[in-house]
């Protein structure tokens, strides 16, 4: 077991955490005050990712992207996930769902989202099918060669901002191990469809300037090309290609948790009370003993899935034990961070009250904490008949 980092992934270590800090960095106090990215920066940033060859680094070389392997792609979003999400995501790596693209797709959806002339959304959420969604009520019927889809999704990442959204909607119903199920057929959807409609979403307390939309679907009619992967077969698609994205979302909270940790630790180095550094109080240095292991297993946990995905080897459990627990040790980090500072550490100054914020939508995204542990506890009790 090999726990080095190759020079190819010292050297994209070294070039993320350069940008991060040269170009995300010195704009995050504007994000943070405006809730938002100026379109001439969100054009500055995404052409700077892509003449630094950092865009859809996650992308096949072939195809014109990085073609980073996982456990290398996962190093670049601690880097990343250092930033203000909205400026970090810019730097985009595009959904590796979109590798299903096929025939027309490719040239029409797939390769202009690698160069960076589309972005695209994901929708599968609705107001009344969160963590149960195949309960979607998003209805997409067949008519001749067209299909007509009705609906409601809500929490839409970035929709406002993307050319096109993957849609996952029911397409009728089958025998499933469990009995009648819905079947989920995904979609390539393009923004000026008529019958799409995205309108304002909710103002969240996390990640401010990256906004999320609701987005509604009357009799919109799209032809059965635009259907990714095979029809009926939709989370038979998501399964196969966004079973790195919890890992990526581990590998970004363990970019914010070092953050904050580093914050803390140069403070108690340096904040002096009762005529001495607070770090030589065992209450301040224990916190950063804790914080310092509980991100160094988080840390292996996450390389660990990524490398496992890597030879195909991952398991939904290893997935979701990185997501977990990186989540959670994030969450801690970012609050022991601030109690460190004391009072400063609330303040907008810096930028510890926001990775604080930032830090609790991870926990419910991408399949919340609770999720994650059934998961893992059903693989643990199956085998036995549980
Ligand atoms: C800012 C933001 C952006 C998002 N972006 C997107 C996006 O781009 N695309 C998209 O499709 N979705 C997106 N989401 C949706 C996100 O994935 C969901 O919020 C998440 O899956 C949880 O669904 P829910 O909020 O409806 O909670 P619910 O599913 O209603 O859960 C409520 C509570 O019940 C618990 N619970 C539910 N089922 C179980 C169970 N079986 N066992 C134990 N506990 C359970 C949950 O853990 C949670 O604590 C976004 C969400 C947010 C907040």
């Amino acid at each position: 077991m090999d726990f080095s980092l190759s020079s190819e992934q010292q050297m994209v270590v070294d070039t993320v955490r350069s940008f991060v800090e040269k170009e995300l960095y010195p704009h995050e106090d504007e994000v943070e005050r405006t809730n938002a990215v100026r379109p001439d920066l969100v054009r500055e940033i995404k052409k700077k990712a892509i003449d630094n060859g950092l865009y859809a680094a996650n992308m096949p070389e072939e195809l014109g992207g990085g073609g980073l392997d996982t456990v290398t792609v996962s190093l670049m979003e601690m880097e990343l996930g250092r930033a203000n999400f909205a400026l970090q995501y810019l730097v985009a790596r595009p959904s590796n769902i979109l590798r299903a693209c096929a025939g027309d797709q490719v040239e029409n959806y797939l390769l202009p989202t690698i160069r960076g002339d589309l972005t695209e959304c994901l929708a599968m959420t609705e107001p009344n099918a969160g963590s149960d969604l195949r309960s979607m009520k998003t209805k997409a019927v067949k008519d001749g060669e067209h299909y007509v889809i009705n609906g409601t999704k809500h929490f839409i990442s970035h929709a406002e901002l993307a050319d096109y959204v993957v849609l996952f909607a029911a397409t009728g119903e089958e025998e499933g191990p469990r009995g009648t199920r819905q079947k989920i057929t995904s979609f390539l959807i393009d923004k000026a469809t008529p019958g799409y409609e995205i309108a304002k979403g909710y103002n969240s307390v996390s990640h401010r300037g990256y906004h999320n939309n609701v987005l509604n679907f009357d009799n919109c009619r799209v032809h059965q090309s635009q259907v990714l992967g095979t029809a009926d077969r939709g989370f038979d698609v998501a399964n196969e290609w966004l079973g790195a994205t919890r890992v990526q979302v581990a590998a970004m909270c363990l970019g914010r948790a070092r953050r904050a940790m580093e914050l803390a630790t140069e403070w108690a180095a340096q904040r002096k009370q009762f005529g001495q550094q607070i770090g030589k109080f065992q209450g301040i240095s224990f916190k950063l003993a804790d914080m310092a292991t509980e991100i160094k297993a988080a840390e292996l946990l996450t390389l660990m899935a990524a490398s496992k995905y890597d030879q195909g080897a991952m398991t939904d459990s290893d997935a979701a034990m990185a997501k977990l627990y990186a989540t959670e040790a994030l969450g801690r980090a970012a609050d022991e961070a601030i109690q460190i500072y004391g009072g400063m550490g609330l303040m907008d100054e810096m930028p510890l009250e926001r990775i604080w914020r930032d830090a609790r939508v991870e926990r419910i995204w991408e399949g919340t904490s609770e999720i994650q542990r059934h998961i893992i506890s059903r693989a643990m009790l199956r085998p036995l008949g549980g």
